[in-house]
């Protein structure tokens, strides 16, 4: 994908200062009084507020209203995070056509089902935010009720116990001794809906691992890609690791398909997702990110080492020879290209998937089956 160039396109006026980034651009930073101390900029959050600025530009270039949706597709779009999505912007863009909303939901139904996948991921929380919340009020009625029916019990022995009790004595100790056993099914109760929400915990727990894998390939799916991402970046930095992504894709899949059907080409598929995954470990991850596209997360190992382990994958995957077993037809040599990206090079593991992707595209520009580095930013 080539890159957004804001600069072809002038923003509205007053679109960065309205989504508060006046005092980080440049035409301010120019502009700034000559007694103003100059203040070090955090390279990461200097990265965000351009990521920020721009989301702005692009909604506004492209005369968008500003929703959570036109928000999440700016966002996508900037990012390499939903590629496919990404080039029907880009080939809308360059045939002059308008991007309208409607146009972008349309593209995004008939696309990687990015919106389904958020709004998935939303009630997946929701769902796990009940359900821990239930699990405390049960847990803490059950023992309100466990403590209320023992200083009852004590009441009702202390009523039943009084000598030559009168009518009213006998009514209450009646009464409380009804209470005391109504508190008791109560505890019961109480203890079965703990049962069921540690029941629904396991279903839930059970539900969102398999929402995170690929049912083709046996990986992680991009779901679970991006909180691979979000945990990795984060050991990363705590560690002062070196973290590095890649997008991998299959050459020329489309011609396998078209050869030996769908099915061969899911065949295909596993045993690319398989190579690959021979390089994963507690430090590299390999995903797939959607229809013949994976992703590989790798912490501790330089660019230059990262690219190492990867081209080992793509020489082991081009140095075997798949056959069609329906058919024993040769598929013939199966490759796949990379683009590598240093994901504090670029300041913002977002920035760095789109850097890895364009080295991608670069390697297949170039001949395919191979990986290419992405320069460091800036
Ligand atoms: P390139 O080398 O440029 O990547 O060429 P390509 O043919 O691999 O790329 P293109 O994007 O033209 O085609 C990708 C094909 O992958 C089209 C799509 O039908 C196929 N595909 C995507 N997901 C699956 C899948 O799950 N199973 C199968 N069998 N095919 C898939
Ligand atoms: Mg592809
Ligand atoms: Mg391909």
């Amino acid at each position: 994908m080539t890159a957004y160039d804001p600069s072809l396109h002038r923003p509205r006026s007053g679109i960065l200062s309205w989504l508060g980034l006046g005092r980080e651009t440049e035409q301010d930073a120019t502009s700034a009084s000559p007694e103003a101390e100059a203040v070090p900029v955090d390279p990461l959050r200097a990265a965000r507020l351009r990521h920020v600025g721009d989301i702005g530009q692009f909604l506004a270039v492209h005369d968008l209203e500003v929703t959570p949706y036109t928000l999440a597709v700016a966002h996508d779009f900037l990012t390499g995070e939903d590629p496919q999505m990404g080039r029907a912007i880009e080939a809308r863009i360059q045939a002059g056509e308008p991007l309208s909303v409607e146009w972008l939901e349309q593209a995004g139904r008939d696309g990687s089902a990015g919106g389904e996948r958020r709004a998935l991921s939303v009630l997946m929380t929701r769902l796990e935010s009940n359900l821990d919340e239930f699990s405390r009020t049960s847990s803490a009625a059950k023992s309100a009720a466990t403590d209320y029916s023992t200083a009852l019990e004590s009441q009702v022995n202390g009523l039943q116990g009084v000598e030559n009790a009168g009518e009213v004595i006998s009514e209450l100790a009646n009464l409380a001794a009804a209470m005391l056993n109504r508190t008791r099914e109560l505890e019961k109760e109480m203890s079965r809906s703990e049962l069921q929400a540690k029941t629904l915990r396991r279903n839930l727990d059970q539900a969102k691992r398999s929402a995170e894998e690929d049912h083709l390939t046996g990986l992680p799916n991009r779901r679970a890609f991006e909180g691979l991402l979000k945990s990795e970046h984060a050991a990363a930095q705590a560690a002062k690791e070196h973290l590095c992504v890649a997008f991998c894709d299959i050459d020329h899949f489309k011609r396998i398909n078209d050869t030996h059907g769908h099915d061969a080409g899911d065949r295909v598929l596993k045993a690319v997702a398989q190579t690959l995954a021979k390089i994963s470990n507690d430090k590299c991850h390999v995903a797939r990110h959607g229809g013949e596209e994976f992703v590989v997360l790798l912490r501790g190992k330089s660019v230059n080492e990262a690219w190492e382990v990867l081209d080992g994958a793509r020489e082991a995957m081009a140095d075997r020879r798949l056959v069609n077993r329906a058919s024993d037809m040769p598929f013939g040599q199966v490759t796949f290209s990379g683009g590598i990206a240093d994901v504090f090079a670029h300041g913002d593991p977002r920035v760095a998937l789109k850097a890895a992707d364009e080295a991608l595209y670069r390697a297949k520009a170039e001949g395919r089956n191979r990986i290419h580095i992405a320069p460091r930013a800036g």
